[in-house]
Formats: structure tokens, sequence, C-alpha cells
């Protein structure tokens, strides 16, 4: 969430247009609002309470955001999906008897519908500013479907694969971070979530491929786009083979 208060930074006049009703680091907890007309969540449900929670929160709001690879994809605690729930708590946790969580974990819109996905493991704060903006002026952002690369292109950030023959998963990550990695000399790990619209399973095949000639093994391929992108991978998982 602090990219939400660096986006109401970012712009002078924005808090003047927004009510904010229920935000846990900066308002006291309040009773449920009646209705909200914008509703930013975060994290994906892990519990049959926070399912219940999510789906009250949509009744009464006018439009849905999906803001975080976890809240988008089902994020890092994904990976567990698969796994006997009871072995990962003893694993994580001392005294896992406490611990009262779902087998499964759900991105938002497998538990009720979504109006805008905004990606990012964070989400970039320049994203958020320009839905808050759009949203008051009756518009939304326009999502233009590229893939990282285009953004080191537009930045003239040289490619670390071509140029220096690291792994980079650029090519089937989503845009929207502005390349921070290559601008730093490192190869993308695709924490914005796999560029879903063109992709089909030949092509992530021949992508693992490409990535495990230059050194990444098809296992830390799997491990990297599961803990970004569980719910885009879970769609290919059973026709992808090593
Ligand atoms: S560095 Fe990575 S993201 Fe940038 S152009 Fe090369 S492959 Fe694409
Ligand atoms: S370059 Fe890739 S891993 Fe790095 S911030 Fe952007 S999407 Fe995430």
């Amino acid at each position: 969430m602090n990219q939400v208060v660096r986006a109401l930074a970012s712009e002078e006049k924005l808090l003047n247009f927004y009510n904010i009703v229920l935000f846990d680091e900066i308002t006291e907890r309040l009773e449920m609002p009646k209705k909200i007309d914008l509703l930013l969540i975060e994290g994906s449900t892990v519990t049959r309470e926070q399912e219940e929670v999510v789906k009250k929160f949509r009744e009464i709001s006018d439009f849905v955001v999906a803001m975080g690879t976890c809240a988008v994809q089902g994020g890092v605690q994904a990976l567990r999906i698969g796994d006997d729930i009871e072995k990962v708590k003893a694993y994580v946790y001392p005294n896992p008897e406490h611990i009262d969580v779902n087998k499964d974990v759900k991105p938002v819109d497998n538990v009720i519908s979504v109006d805008m996905f905004i990606p990012g493991c964070p989400v970039n704060h320049e994203a958020i500013a320009s839905l808050l903006k759009k949203f008051v002026s009756e518009g939304l952002p326009i999502a233009i479907p590229e893939s990282v690369c285009s953004e080191c292109k537009r930045k003239g950030i040289v490619c670390v694969m071509v140029a220096y023959g690291i792994p980079c998963l650029g090519p089937i990550t989503i845009s929207g971070c502005g390349a921070i990695c290559p601008s730093f000399g490192r190869g993308c790990y695709g924490c914005f979530g796999l560029k879903d619209f063109d992709l089909d399973n030949s092509k992530l095949k021949m992508f693992a491929q490409q990535l495990k000639d230059l050194g990444m093994d098809n296992d830390r391929f799997e491990q990297t786009v599961k803990a970004y992108s569980w719910k885009t991978w879970s769609k290919y998982q059973n026709v992808y083979h090593r």
C-alpha cells in the first residue's frame, strides 16, 4: 500500500477528489462503509474469512481493482498449491496447529469479479496515480499489451540477454516496471507476471529452452514463473513438458 501513498503524494490535488474510507495504514478502522466508488485490493485470499470479506466489499463497490502480483496472480504463497498444507505449515511455523489457512491460494478474481488489474511486486505508483486521475475524470488508463523488452527499447537499455548472455524473463513479462532490473544489468525474473495475451505453450517451451541454453535450468524457470504468475502458469502446467 506504500505505493498508493506515493501515488497520492505524487499529485498535489489528487487527495481533494478522494475520501479514503478504509486504509489500515492511514485511517482508523471504521464501520463497514455503505458504498465504495473505487476499491483497491492487495493480496491473495488464503482463508475462508478473507474470501467472505472480499465478497462483502465487492457487493458495495462500483469498481474493483486487483493490485499487485499476489492479488492478480496468487503470489509467492501460491507455490504451496498442490503440496500437503499440513506439511507446509509444519515446515514454516513452530506451532502450525494455530495456523488456519486454506490449502488453496486464490487470486482476487478467483473469488469475485474484478474490473481492472494492476500487476507488480510492488506495483508501480505511477500506474496507480494514472488510475486515480483517470477515474475521477471518468476515464480509465489504457493498458498497452507489451513486454518489459519494449520498455528496454524505449529507454535505450542494453539487452542483458543478447549482450551478456544473462537469462532474462523480460520477453514474456508484462510491462509496467520501467525495466528496472535490466537497467541495473540484471535479468528480469518476471515479478510483474506473465504477459499472457500472446503467449502459448509452444512459445513458453521454446523460451524455456533458450533460458536453459543460457544457464537457467527448467526447474528454476518453472519455480520463478510460478512464484509470480501462478494463475497464468496454471493454465499451462498440464501441457508443459520439460
Ligand atoms: S534485457 Fe531482458 S527485458 Fe530488456 S530487451 Fe533484453 S530480454 Fe528484453
Ligand atoms: S525487470 Fe522484471 S523482475 Fe525487475 S522489476 Fe521489472 S518485471 Fe520485476
